[in-house]
């Protein structure tokens, strides 16, 4: 009798701290959308108290505890850390946005995903409305993972070819898709093949993103390549093209994202990147990086 209820106090005593160190950790977590002030709080949980007599549950508190503190230690680390889609990021590191065109495509999508998964990192997938429909699956996974879907026109059209009508719908009815399949709504445009001229710039209104590191991925389809093409040539403020649909570039990713986590970067959106370097996109404005 005596027993049990000394199992039970113990049992509610590790709730207890449980629920209070839950509420810390969620005290941590601030999130920085739109802008990046504001000061994180330290949100300790609370000390452990006698009376938790079985071991297993003093364990487990602690480990709670020490999450909970490890939060707090990198929230308060500094002005210079953020908290952005999921994770901190470090001002004061170089940050690079890998970009992936054409898809979704579901096989080498999800195997790129994986590796960003792995290392908690996150990428930008400009997608092509007409093939998002018998894919939704991949671009929900996208956006519950916190990468960047933009926008990459409807059926791929080479926009400077085009009539402004056809420029326009173009990129209204790849928006349309990604809101009405994936729920969010793109900020940002790639133009297909990067095909510009003054009238593709007046009708977009979107900021249009191109890129300053090209792997040329599609054309040599070679893992080796795409890696050589980004390890080691890569700075601060990149942007590096890819392509989503090919089992080369998801490869390559699988090498490319590790080493550049080793090197010190950090791998964000390009609207991340954006923002935490300071720029206002501007729509009809043609970016290459955020240098
Ligand atoms: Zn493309």
């Amino acid at each position: 009798m005596k027993k049990t209820a000394k199992r039970l106090t113990a049992a509610l005593l590790f709730l207890s701290l449980l629920a209070q160190g839950m509420t810390a950790f969620a005290e941590t977590r601030v999130i920085f959308n739109d802008s990046f002030q504001g000061e994180v709080g330290p949100g300790v949980g609370p000390g452990v108290g006698p009376g938790v007599t079985e071991q297993s549950l003093k364990e487990a508190a602690s480990q709670e505890r020490s999450a909970v503190l490890e939060e707090a230690q990198i929230a308060s680390a500094g002005e210079n850390i953020v908290f952005s889609g999921g994770r901190y990021i470090d001002l004061t590191k170089p940050m690079i946005a890998l970009t992936y065109d054409d898809g979704p495509q579901v096989k080498a999508g999800n195997a790129i995903m994986d590796v960003f998964a792995k290392y908690n990192q996150r990428a930008t997938f400009f997608l092509v409305g007409d093939r998002i429909p018998s894919r939704k699956e991949e671009v929900q996974r996208m956006v519950a993972e916190n990468h960047e879907v933009a926008n990459h026109s409807y059926s791929h059209k080479y926009l400077n070819r085009e009539s402004v009508e056809t420029i326009r719908s173009q990129v209204a009815k790849c928006n349309e898709m990604i809101v009405q399949y994936a729920g969010v709504t793109p900020t940002i445009m790639r133009l297909p093949g990067g095909s510009k001229n003054d009238t593709v710039l007046a009708n977009v209104n979107m900021p249009i993103i191109l890129w300053n590191v090209d792997t040329r991925d599609w054309e040599h389809r070679n893992a080796q390549k795409t890696i050589d093409a980004v390890l080691g040539k890569v700075k601060d403020g990149d942007i590096v093209l890819m392509h989503e649909l090919y089992e080369s570039t998801a490869q390559a990713t699988a090498s490319i994202v590790p080493a550049l986590v080793e090197q010190g970067f950090q791998l964000v959106t390009v609207s991340e990147l954006a923002q935490l370097k300071g720029k206002t996109l501007t729509p009809g404005t043609v970016y290459y990086s955020m240098r």
